[in-house]
Parts: structure tokens; C-alpha cells; sequence
């Protein structure tokens, strides 16, 4: 498919397809759906030009309400031309679902996204607390009360088991028998490291929005900008974009609030207790002494205090410390709810 269709030219393409009947018309059609959204925010500089999508990577499937049936009674989701399928549904809900994604891994996991419309959560109670947070990635993230947030247990080892089997990857023939086996193993860990991260930062942003009206983080890029591309690091810059990106919704939801500073703002190298900014600061040095006032301070601390501050003058301020980005939503109330089966294929 070299040229752009339309939905009704497409709808008279599939008729001269034998294979194209047996599965159901409103895929394709949302596909150029989400195509045409990607053009238009390419257009308007919000992303990149849209990429190809690969048989490889993840693949989807959108059904809208006119190619699915959920029966409330029994909790079938049923797909057109599919027929009934088992889900392992990770939570209750209330409303029946808007619009029905199924997507599936790499690794063949297959999982059910629906839209639903469910009344908001109610906010939670106001603690009155303000905190810091740095982010790190030795470490999850560092808090201005002393606090260390660690990564999730067996990280470090499985990063490592990761690499070896993307070697051993390499060295195998593509498209083989032995290279595809490989791949599938690649996939089912790396499946199973980003799973565990997004667990371990559900808790933590969770967590952190429970007991703090006021959070203050740092602007991401600053890390993400180091050099050193590594595997640990990357999936690092993942997790914080996450974190982030969860830390947010949450806080909206819960009705708390989350400031996310400049990313300029030298956080490390500043004291926090008088203001003295050291020059020269290795990434290796942990923790150091202020040459003006003598505090001794720990690296990661230090940035988490420097963060709430910076924070908290920011707000009362009352200035925005980045542009607001833009998001395209679908409807007032409608909130993504994931729910995950995990059939094998
Ligand atoms: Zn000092």
C-alpha cells in the first residue's frame, strides 16, 4: 500500500481482496484514522513524520462499538469476526467499554485495552506535605526528606542476562529457526524488566501522590541527555519518562499537584543549605562538603531539596516553568483503563 486511502476507498479495495473479508472492516479503517491523526500532528510540529509499522514489533487492532459486544452478565467481549475471547480482567468496572484495542507484544502476549466511561475518583484527602524528588538511575528516585526510592530487585542482573541474550541474538541467522527462538527469549525479557519497572513506578508515583499535596520533580532531559547510551541507561530514561508521565495523571486525578522544574537549573551542584554553587561536579562524586558553609551533603538528596525549592517558588510565583503540551483527548470524562489478559500465542 504505497498511497494514503481513504476510508470508503479503502472500503471498496477490500471487496477485490479475497483475504480481506475475513476479518472485520473497522481495524483498517481506525488505522487510517490514527494515520490521518498522525499526519495532522506532524503537520502542526507536535511529532515526527509517522513511521512504518513493523510485523515485529507490537501490532493492534482498535474495534469501535459497532464491531464488538461485551455482555455485562457474563464479562465476554466478543470481536467481530473473531468471535468470543477469554480475558483475564485485571480490575472491575462499571460502564461498558467505548472502543476496544487488542495489541500484541513481541513476545506473543496478547492484551485487551478498553475506553470506558467511568465516573472520575474522588480526590484524595489534602496531608498538607511538600517533597522533592530526584531521579536517578542508580536509584529510582531520591527525596528531599531523605527518603531513597530503589529500582525494583533483580534489575541490575536482568539488564544483565538481557545483553547476553541480545548477543547471542546477533550471532544467530535471520530469520532461522535458532534466530527466532532467540528473538522470543529477547522479547519475553524484556517484556518482563519493563513490566516489573511499570509495577515498581505505579507504587511509587502512587504513593508519593497519597502523601504529598505538592511534588516537585526535575524536567526530564537533563539525564536523558548523557552520552552514554547504554542498556541500563536507556531503559532508565524510559522508566523516568513514566514516572513523569504517571506522577501526573495521578496527581490531576487525586486532585494534587506536580511541578516540574527547569532543566537547566544546576540542582546538584547548588547547596541547599546556603545557595554556594560548587563548579566542576563529576558524575561520580556521591556525596560532598560545601566550600562556604561546611554542610556535608549527599548528591541525590541535596538535588531533591534544591528541586522543592526551586518548585515551590516557581508556584507561588504563580509562572508556568515549561509550555503546557498539548494533548489530544477524546472525550471530557473518558479515561484509558488497561486491562491486561495474558494469552499466549
Ligand atoms: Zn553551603
Amino acid at each position: 500500500m504505497n498511497d494514503l486511502l481513504t476510508s470508503a476507498e479503502w472500503t471498496k479495495q477490500r471487496n477485490l481482496l479475497p483475504w480481506a473479508s475475513e476479518t472485520s472492516c473497522v481495524p483498517p479503517q481506525q488505522a487510517l484514522r490514527h494515520l490521518q491523526t498522525a499526519f495532522v500532528n506532524f503537520f502542526e510540529k507536535r511529532s515526527g513524520y509517522p513511521s512504518f509499522k513493523k510485523k515485529s514489533r507490537k501490532q493492534s487492532a482498535e474495534y469501535t462499538r459497532s464491531a464488538f459486544k461485551y455482555d455485562r452478565a457474563t464479562k465476554t467481549l466478543t470481536l467481530a469476526k473473531v468471535g468470543s475471547i477469554k480475558v483475564r480482567w485485571s480490575r472491575d468496572f462499571q460502564s461498558d467499554p467505548t472502543t476496544v484495542t487488542i495489541t500484541k507484544s513481541p513476545s506473543g502476549r496478547y492484551h485487551v485495552t478498553i475506553i470506558l466511561d467511568e465516573p472520575e475518583p474522588k480526590h484524595l484527602a489534602k496531608t498538607g506535605e511538600a517533597i522533592g524528588a530526584d531521579l536517578g538511575l542508580s536509584r529510582l528516585a531520591t527525596l528531599s526528606n531523605g527518603e531513597r526510592i530503589s529500582n525494583p530487585r533483580h534489575l541490575g542482573g536482568r539488564l544483565g542476562e538481557l545483553a547476553h541474550l541480545q548477543r547471542t541474538l546477533s550471532r544467530r541467522k535471520k530469520g532461522s529457526g535458532r534466530w527466532n527462538r532467540a528473538r522470543l527469549k529477547v522479547a519475553r525479557l524484556y517484556e518482563k524488566i519493563s513490566d516489573t519497572r511499570a509495577d515498581a513506578l505505579h507504587k511509587t508515583t502512587l504513593d508519593l501522590v497519597r502523601r504529598f499535596d505538592f511534588i516537585a520533580i526535575e524536567d526530564l532531559h537533563v539525564r536523558g541527555m548523557s552520552k552514554l547510551r547504554s542498556l541500563a541507561r536507556s531503559i532508565s530514561d524510559a522508566g523516568l519518562a513514566s514516572f513523569r508521565t504517571m506522577l501526573e495523571y495521578k496527581a490531576k486525578r487525586y486532585g494534587k499537584e506536580v511541578v516540574a522544574i527547569d532543566r537547566f537549573y544546576p540542582s546538584s551542584k547548588t547547596c541547599s543549605t546556603c545557595g554556594y554553587i560548587k563548579q566542576d561536579m563529576a558524575m561520580s562524586v556521591r556525596a560532598w562538603d560545601c566550600q562556604s558553609c561546611g554542610t556535608h551533603h549527599d548528591r541525590d538528596e541535596n538535588a531533591a531539596k534544591n528541586i522543592l525549592a526551586v518548585g515551590q517558588t516557581v508556584t507561588a510565583r504563580g509562572g508556568g516553568v515549561r509550555p503546557k503540551r498539548t494533548t489530544v483527548r477524546r472525550g471530557n470524562r473518558q479515561r484509558n483503563v488497561k486491562h491486561q489478559g495474558a494469552t499466549r500465542a
